[in-house]
């Protein structure tokens, strides 16, 4: 009897992980076709001084739009890009389009910059610096200009070799963010480790913030404990002038939000940036 339902089960699971498995193939075909047909497109988050009320740069987003017109999720594709390792050349393919734009952008606003994310993988590659460079030069950028987001799953690669590498990124003048900061696998002594200038608060700490619940208490926290550590803080997801001005009482460095500003294409980035010009 028990060894019937025992096999039944074991039936039930296999079945499972095989329909997750076609479904992960279908994904990334259709993400790789997306690719090769350049379908894919970035989107630029505005980022905020926070107490001067002043556009200091954006983030590049990644969107997949498919033929029939449906939106995936990056939450959704970027693990599969991940695991196939196919985020190798979208990476370099978001790096080099992202500073493009921000050519463009600091044309109309002098010193902005445009921060990416890199996902470990790409980060692990032994030509990663070598392509930071070469996109740079196209772009006749300066690397001040650029700030590279990981996360703390980099560790995977072995702290020592990420420590390097990030000094390597420093000498550059090239910045580094940490993002989602307090979500994962997070660990105080990977951050102790990891020479960044910027940490970025998870929206789930910032959503927290007009709740009273003690979730607020962690992003209370993190602003000391990045300032202590020497980093500026950014708190991301910002939606409400509440949570906005929490963080302005807390000494948050920088914000990134709906309250400010929504991803946007390129077009759309220039517009909104010229709009707050003939505003302010
Ligand atoms: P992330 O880097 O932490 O990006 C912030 C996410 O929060 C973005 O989601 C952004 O659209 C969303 N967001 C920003 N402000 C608000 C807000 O006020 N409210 C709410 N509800 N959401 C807000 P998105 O674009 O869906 O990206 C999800 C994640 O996918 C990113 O998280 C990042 O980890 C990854 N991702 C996106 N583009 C790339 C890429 O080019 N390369 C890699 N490796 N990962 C990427
Ligand atoms: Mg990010
Ligand atoms: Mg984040
Ligand atoms: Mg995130």
């Amino acid at each position: 009897q028990a060894k019937a339902s025992g096999l039944g089960r074991a039936h039930y699971y296999t079945a499972e992980v095989g329909i997750v498995t076609r479904e992960r193939t279908r994904l990334l075909h259709g993400l790789q076709q997306a690719f090769d047909r350049e379908s894919l497109f970035l989107v630029y988050q505005p980022q905020l001084a926070l107490a001067q009320d002043r556009v200091i740069g954006a983030e590049a987003l990644l969107r997949w739009r498919t033929d029939d017109g449906r939106f995936v999720s990056p939450a959704e594709f970027i693990p599969v890009a991940e695991q196939s390792g196919l985020i190798v050349p979208i990476g370099h393919w978001v790096l080099r389009t992202a500073l493009q734009a921000l050519a463009r952008l600091r044309a109309q606003q002098d010193g902005l910059r445009m921060a990416v994310n890199v996902s470990p993988l790409q980060f692990a590659q032994p030509q990663f610096l070598a392509q930071v460079d070469q996109a740079l030069h196209d772009a006749g950028l300066p690397p001040s200009c650029l700030e590279l987001e990981i996360t703390e799953s980099v560790a995977v690669m072995g702290m020592e070799r990420v420590s390097a590498l990030l000094h390597q990124i420093k000498a550059r003048g090239i910045a580094v963010a940490i993002d989602d900061f307090g979500t994962g696998f997070s660990s105080l002594s990977y951050l102790d480790r990891l020479p960044a200038d910027r940490l970025k608060i998870d929206r789930a700490f910032v959503s927290a913030l007009d709740s009273g619940d003690t979730t607020a208490r962690i992003a209370e926290m993190i602003v000391p404990l990045g300032h202590r550590l020497g980093m500026q803080v950014l708190a991301e997801g910002v939606e409400t002038p509440a949570q906005a001005q929490a963080l302005r009482q807390l000494g948050c460095d920088e914000v990134q939000g709906y309250l400010y500003g929504k991803p946007m294409p390129l077009d759309g980035f220039a517009d909104w940036l010229a709009q707050r010009e003939t505003l302010a």
